[in-house]
């Protein structure tokens, strides 16, 4: 993951850091090799463009340009920008007041949710002590309901289903109340995906919405889809509030346009990161320690 973005920022940025000072001239060629090696990442050309445009002006008036050692600085400056780029200090997954806290997971098909949503009730199963159930409602994509059965048993979540005859609104409220009689910290709910963002998609999950009234809505994208899964999140979020981003299949994108640029683009942080197939790879989503990893 972002291993061709990773080499050419380290490049550029040890250019900078040999000389000994730096005139305005060296800024701008610094600012024109970061923004071919994020574009060449795949992301967003007007992430870019501001990218490098307050890292410019930040470069340019911390009295790095004339300075002694001004490399250190145009560094620290490329690592701040970038974390603040991928939402700042890592945002938390809201609780409700009482539970259980009601999770509504949201994507397209093949994103990755069912997957998401047995990871999650892991993660909060092991990391928060959490008593997690999940509630199966996609009920069209085939085998959904038996794959978040099978995935739901092996993390030891609760799992509510009811096969794919009834409607998935009145699975969801049946759930929640399952889930309060059976005193559950946490209901995660498994919701269907299409193939693309189409109406009937955002009605089902309004009217799930509104029967569960969930703590958070989070949204699952696929990064290997690169700048699609930035389109399909802002489109979501046009339709459907959502409140963070799960981003999946990590592992398999080599570029890492979406991570990058999805918070900037619809102003929703990511929360989690699954990096692979197994049910523990999955981890909250530190923009720091991403930014880091990026420069080396
Ligand atoms: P859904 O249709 O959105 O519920 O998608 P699924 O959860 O069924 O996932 C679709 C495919 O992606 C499955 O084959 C999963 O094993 C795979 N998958 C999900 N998350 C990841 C991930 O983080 N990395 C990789 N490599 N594969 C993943």
């Amino acid at each position: 993951m972002f291993d061709a973005l990773s080499e050419k920022l380290q490049a550029t940025l040890s250019d900078v850091r040999q000389r000994g000072t730096l005139t305005e001239d060296d800024v701008n060629a610094a600012m024109r090799e970061i923004r071919l090696a994020l574009l060449e990442a795949d992301v967003n050309f007007k992430v870019v463009k501001s990218f490098t445009a307050s890292v410019k002006e930040r470069c340019l008036g911390a009295d790095v340009v004339g300075a002694l050692n001004p490399g250190q600085q145009v560094v620290k400056i490329v690592d701040e920008e970038l974390t603040a780029l991928m939402g700042g200090s890592s945002a938390g997954l809201a609780f409700a007041p009482r539970p259980p806290t009601v999770i509504l997971m949201a994507g397209l098909q093949g994103s990755g949710k069912t997957t998401a949503t047995a990871k999650l009730a892991r993660f909060l199963k092991e990391n928060n002590d959490s008593s997690v159930a999940v509630a199966a409602c996609d009920v069209y994509r085939p085998a959904a309901v038996d794959q978040l059965v099978k995935v739901g048993g092996q993390v030891g979540a609760t799992v509510y289903e009811k096969g794919t005859d009834e409607n998935p609104v009145d699975i969801a409220r049946w759930a929640l109340d399952q889930a309060k009689q059976d005193g559950k910290d946490v209901l995660i709910v498994d919701t269907a995906g299409r193939l693309h963002v189409d109406e009937s998609l955002m009605e089902e999950l309004k009217e799930i919405r509104k029967a569960v009234k969930p703590t958070s809505i989070l949204l699952v994208v696929d990064a290997m889809t690169g700048q699609d899964a930035v389109n399909v999140a802002e489109q979501f979020g046009e339709a459907v509030n959502f409140d963070g981003v799960i981003m999946s299949k990590l592992d398999g994108d080599a570029r890492g346009g979406a991570a990058l640029s999805v918070k900037a683009v619809t102003g929703k942080p990511i929360l989690f990161a699954s990096t692979g197939e197994k049910l523990d790879q999955f981890e909250r989503f530190h923009p720091d320690r991403m930014a880091q990893r990026i420069l080396g």
